[in-house]
This record gives structure tokens, sequence and C-alpha cells, in this order.
């Protein structure tokens, strides 16, 4: 299975590049007439065959569409950049729990001041290609979360994890409701008191407890969406 940018449909020729023609035709001993699925989050899942196999590229040809696209739930992931392996376990979870959008924000106390977009743009693809997914999130740039609740979207709502605030199960969660919603995860020093007041303000947070232990950041993203795609997830 091969994520490509390029268009698909039937009879559509997909060039590959280098690095995808060494994975095919390199590491997973792929030749001229072999099937490959593909897919480039817009047109769905195509069998394709190898027209050209090369060492510096090659060509596919579309044959038939096996899967549509599939849509995720309207569900945003926004986390606190980590330690490097870390942050990309987190992109790459949300990626196969099926996120729509992922978004790395910067907390008072988040200890990382830039990340690799363009790296864990690559694990969410590498995560969709793995997990038979149609549709890949994108990893937006690290921004401020003052920024992302300034701009909040009206009927958005957050499930703020949280393990200092009495937070109930997001099942029991007063007000509680399906369509869009994002999960926000803290980093390893949790929120600042000045940032608990204002989630908690929100008109459309619900304030979540993942339990009585404190998960490390990591563990409770993971942790979270399987709550929410519990609760209201499809
Ligand atoms: N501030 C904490 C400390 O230093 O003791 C730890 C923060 S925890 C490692 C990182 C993030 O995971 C938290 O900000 C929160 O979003 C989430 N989290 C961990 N355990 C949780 C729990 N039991 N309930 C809700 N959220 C939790």
């Amino acid at each position: 299975r091969l994520f490509v940018e390029h268009p698909l449909g039937q009879g559509q020729s997909v060039p590959l590049n280098r690095e995808q023609a060494h994975y095919l035709f390199g590491v997973m001993r792929q030749s001229a007439g072999n099937a490959v699925l593909l897919f480039n989050g817009r047109d769905g899942e195509w069998r394709a065959t190898v027209a050209e196999a090369g060492k510096r590229g090659g060509v596919l040809t579309c044959e038939q569409r096996t899967r549509g696209l599939m849509m995720p739930p309207d569900l945003w992931l926004l986390f606190a950049p980590i330690k490097k392996a870390r942050t990309d376990f987190i992109v790459e979870k949300a990626a196969e729990m099926g996120a729509a959008r992922i978004l790395p924000v910067q907390t008072e106390f988040t200890n990382a001041e830039r990340i690799r977009q363009d790296r864990l743009q690559a694990h969410a693809v590498e995560a969709a290609e793995q997990c038979g997914g149609t549709f890949v999130p994108e990893v937006a740039p690290l921004q401020k979360l003052d920024r992302v609740l300034a701009d909040w979207p009206g009927g958005r709502q957050l499930m703020f994890c949280d393990e200092v605030e009495a937070g109930s199960n997001i099942d029991l969660a007063p007000g509680v409701s399906a369509g869009p919603w994002a999960i926000l995860i803290g980093p390893e020093g949790g929120f600042s008191d000045t940032e608990r007041a204002r989630l908690t303000a929100m008109p459309a947070s619900h304030v979540v407890s993942l339990g009585p232990r404190i998960l490390r950041a990591d563990t409770a993203a993971v942790a979270a969406m399987a709550l929410w795609q519990r609760a209201l997830g499809d």
C-alpha cells in the first residue's frame, strides 16, 4: 500500500519518485506486472499495476477503485510536543485512531520550541499506509495554545484532559453532544493555572478525567482518543 500525491482514476498513469521506487522495487521487491494498492487521501484506494520499474523511478497504472474515501469523524487532536520519539508516537497513533487534524500547540510549560512538521506529516502518511486508511490527517504547524483558543471555531467542543481539575468521564460530561470535536493533551508539566482557568471557562469545553492515575502525555493521547471514539466516534 502506497501513498502518492498524484491524482488517481481509471487508466491514470502515476509516476513514482526515487524514494517510492526504492521502497516498492528495492525493499518490497515488486516488479513490472505486480499489483499495488494506491491512495492519495482524496480519491479513495485504487489497485494499480507496475508498468515501469526502475532504480530512480517508475510508473504505475490505476486499474480499479477498491474503496472510496473514508473520511474520519471531525476530531482534532491538540497536544503539546514532548520528546521527539514520543511526539512521533502521538502523531502516528492519532492518524491510526482516525483524527482528522493534528495540531501541535505550545503551552506555558511546553519545552519544545519547534517541531519538524514535514517529518511528523510523513509519520501520519506511514500510519495511514499501514492501517488501511484512505485519508491522511494534516499535521498543522506549531502554534501557541493562546492563539488557537483565540480563533476557536464556534460549535467545536473541546475535551480538555486534565488530571488536576475534577473532570468527569467523557460519557458522563454534562452537555456532551455529537459534532466537531477536539481533544487537548498537555505537556509533561501539565497546564498552568492561567491556562486551566481559561480552558475551563470556554463555553464548549468539557473537563475530562482519564482515570485516577497521572498518565504520560503519549499514553493520555491514546487513552483520550479511544474514549472519545467509544463515546462519540463512528
Ligand atoms: N502535571 C502533571 C505532573 O507533572 O504531575 C503531569 C501532566 S501529564 C504527564 C500530561 C498530560 O496528560 C496532562 O496535561 C493531561 O492533559 C493528560 N493526562 C494525564 N493523566 C491524566 C488523567 N488522569 N486525566 C486527564 N488527563 C490526564
